[in-house]
């Protein structure tokens, strides 16, 4: 597709051709056979790529946030307590639906950029009973990436129920579900799983399905509710025909596609992949003098970048850098919001499009009178790439 530019922001992302033709393909029938065994497939393959092999898979038509409300709604119940690992934009969020689903919630607090410590989590955990502990892998307002495995780990400890916002994470953040001990990991369609916005997409480990089995209060919403959704996800796999609400059949072919090119690549090697990439990115940034928002590197995420806006730049260098070719994200925690830019790098993104893109962050940021060694980005994140 020469002469469009790249979308290099944390979702949508760029998708392959081979997903953007199954949305061409004309609409068959939700409950025709062939669509029915595409919807079974896609659905055990969403286990694979999660790495849940007992996990119970939901592709239902929604974005993100519909995902968020999927797990919260069906988990919760009036007076249940709910810790939230506080991340940034994306967890105060998650709080919130918490709330409205009856949870009496906590945070376990940090500053922008930052993450509470896995000791903190733990000390809090063990002083309340709580029913969940909610994790956002990456939040995508400050691409600070939390250690799940640490943290689930805690939970572990405790018994508490371990939910992962995984929307901008799953499928290119390492996340090992079963083993890890995750009972709830949620995305949506448009960020590393790679097709287009509309999917909401979770799995539930055995556990979370009896503790939703095992309510004692109606779930607050009809369209999130399980009750509804559980046989006809059963139903697909069971390659019968199933209607609650009419699935989003292009979504869910594409879906089906995206999610075999990513078991195609493997998901080792698709997690050492995207944290290449974002080293290679990094190092790329770096060489021009640029900081990022994660106070620590270990909190770096593989699926985004956020950096901080140099001396004399602000956000109108994005429409320069569009200019060049790559479309990039502005600030979106309300507390730095003008001060730094994102960009995603994930999903089908590929060693050609981070040095593109690396290329049109630096002339857009010439273009702009920043003044830095011209080439510096290019070149450093090659030498990422070779070394
Ligand atoms: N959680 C995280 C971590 C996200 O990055 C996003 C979207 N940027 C959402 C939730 C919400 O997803 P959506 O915009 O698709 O509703």
């Amino acid at each position: 597709m020469k002469g469009r530019r790249l979308l290099m922001i944390p979702g949508p992302i760029e998708f392959s051709q081979e997903v953007l033709a199954e949305m061409a393909i004309p609409t068959l029938s939700h409950v025709d056979p062939q669509f029915i065994e595409l919807f079974g497939q896609a659905l055990e393959k969403m286990r694979k790529v999660w790495l849940a092999p007992s996990g119970q898979p939901f592709a239902v038509a929604g974005s993100g946030t519909f995902a968020m409300e999927l797990a919260a709604a069906n988990i919760t119940e009036p007076g249940d307590r709910v810790l939230v690992v506080h991340t940034g934009y994306f967890s105060d969020r998650m709080a919130d639906i918490f709330r409205l689903h009856g949870a009496e919630v906590d945070i376990a607090k940090s500053e922008v950029g930052d993450l509470p410590s896995v000791e903190a989590v733990r000390t809090m955990l063990r002083a309340v009973p709580y029913k969940i502990l909610s994790i956002t892998h990456v939040d995508t307002s400050t691409g600070c990436r939390a250690d799940v495995r640490a943290l689930a780990a805690a939970a572990r400890e405790t018994g508490a129920l371990v939910l992962v916002d995984g929307v901008c994470a799953v499928g290119g953040e390492e996340l090992r579900m079963e083993e890890w001990g995750v009972d709830i990991a949620l995305t949506a369609s448009q960020k590393a799983i790679g097709v287009p916005p509309g999917l909401a997409l979770l799995v539930a480990s055995r556990k979370a399905v009896e503790v939703f089995k095992a309510r004692r209060h109606p779930v607050r919403s009809y369209y999130a509710d399980w009750a509804n959704w559980l046989p006809v996800m059963e139903a697909y796999e069971a390659r019968k025909p199933a209607y609650f609400g009419t699935p989003p059949v292009n979504l869910v072919r594409a879906l089906n596609v995206s999610l075999g090119q990513i078991l195609a690549e493997g998901m080792e090697s698709r997690f050492e992949r995207h944290a290449r990439s974002a080293r290679a990115f990094r190092a790329g940034l770096s060489a021009m003098g640029l900081g990022f928002v994660p106070a620590r590197p270990e909190l770096y995420a593989n699926t985004l970048t956020a950096a901080w806006y140099p001396a004399g730049i602000d956000a109108s260098v994005l429409a320069h850098i569009a200019a060049e070719g790559a479309t990039l994200a502005g600030g979106l925690h309300p507390a730095i919001k003008t001060r730094y830019f994102r960009i995603g790098h994930m999903g089908m993104s590929d060693t050609g499009e981070i040095l593109a893109t690396l290329g049109a962050i630096e002339r857009g940021f010439a273009k702009a009178g920043f003044r830095f060694e011209h080439g510096a980005a290019v070149a450093a994140a090659q030498a990422a790439y070779l070394s």
